[in-house]
């Protein structure tokens, strides 16, 4: 028979893993689903394992590992979508913002066919401000980037087995989940759903942890900013070339221009440009590193079922 797996990353969640696991595990039986939960810790420094083995311990229904340390939601997305064993799998954060009520109808559009189901947020619920506008701006940017509207989207998703297997099987280290999921295509559909206000603890992500995860998601999926320095580049061309001949005519007319105030302004800016140039070309630079290196994407210290150290290298095939 057809089982849903549920995938959940965790990160200094300890007051949430036993409510969430009772919550889902609620829903799914009211609605006849056959289903585990796998919980994955993402080196969380609290006792978030330890409340996941207790909630295995109840229901053999749920699994989970803990990384070695932090290795970020993406690498804890990729643990789980690798550990799920089901026909469908559904990706959602454990702080219950994404709503259970929504995984029937997930469900029910998976069993009509669909291969990817996208969660659709309606509103983005209860932030700060801050909050707020750093997340705006971190999705204005990737939108932009990416070409793809991701302002409503979310890692609130199902995906049929076929595309976890696809997705596993892409060599990249730097993931950027949300995205890939449209990248891979195959029959979408799409749920809306209101965000949850968070019950425990408080959001992971400061404005600063998100500027990373823009600027480190913009270059490993868009060369675009690469590009702009082309631009960049041609601009200032152009610029030089008008300079050139303004200066070369008032040279020769014997009124060359005085003083360093132009000389100086001309180094401040290009200088500028260059650096900021360099600085994208670095960006990359950097993601071909962390590729070429081919470190895994995570290190799992501990798992509920068996206390050994494993990592995806397994999947070395390049
Ligand atoms: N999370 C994670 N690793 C991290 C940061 C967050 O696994 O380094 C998990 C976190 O435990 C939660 C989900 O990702 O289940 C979403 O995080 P959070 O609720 O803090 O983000 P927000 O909902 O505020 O966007
Ligand atoms: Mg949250």
């Amino acid at each position: 028979m057809a089982f849903l797996s549920i995938v959940l990353p965790a990160y200094n969640e300890e007051e949430n893993i036993m409510n969430t696991a009772a919550v889902l595990s609620k829903t799914l039986e009211e609605n006849g689903i056959e289903y585990e939960l796998v919980f994955i810790s993402d080196g969380s420094r609290d006792r978030t394992f330890e409340r996941i083995r207790d909630a295995a311990a109840d229901n053999p229904r749920i699994r989970g590992a803990e990384f070695s340390r932090n290795f970020g939601k993406e690498a804890a997305i990729f643990a789980g979508l690798e550990m799920a064993k089901g026909n469908a799998v559904i990706v959602m954060d454990c702080d219950l913002q994404h709503p259970p009520q929504v995984i029937p109808e997930m469900w029910k559009l998976w069993q009509e066919g669909a291969e990817v189901v996208e969660g659709i947020k309606q509103s983005r619920g209860q932030e700060s401000l801050a909050h707020r506008l750093s997340a705006g701006m971190f999705y204005k940017i990737m939108s932009m980037l990416i070409k793809m509207d991701m302002n409503a989207s979310s890692d609130f998703k199902l995906l049929d087995r076929k595309v976890v297997d696809v997705l596993l099987s892409l060599p990249e280290r730097n993931t950027f989940f949300r995205a890939l999921s449209f990248w891979v295509g195959f029959r979408t559909e799409t749920v809306t759903y209101e965000v949850q206000e968070r019950r425990y603890g408080k959001s992971k992500w400061s404005f600063f942890s998100l500027m990373k995860y823009a600027v480190t998601n913009a270059t490993s999926f868009s060369t675009l900013p690469l590009q702009m320095v082309t631009a960049m580049g041609l601009v200032a061309i152009l610029f030089s070339v008008i300079l050139f001949f303004d200066t070369l005519i008032r040279f020769l007319s014997g009124a060359a221009v005085e003083g360093f105030t132009t000389v100086i302004l001309l180094i401040l800016i290009i200088g500028g440009f260059l650096m900021l140039g360099l600085g994208i070309v670095g960006h990359y630079l950097a993601r071909i590193y962390e590729e070429v290196k081919g470190r895994p994407k995570y290190i799992i210290r501990q798992t509920t079922e068996e206390e050994t150290i494993k990592c995806d290298i397994k999947k070395e095939k390049r």
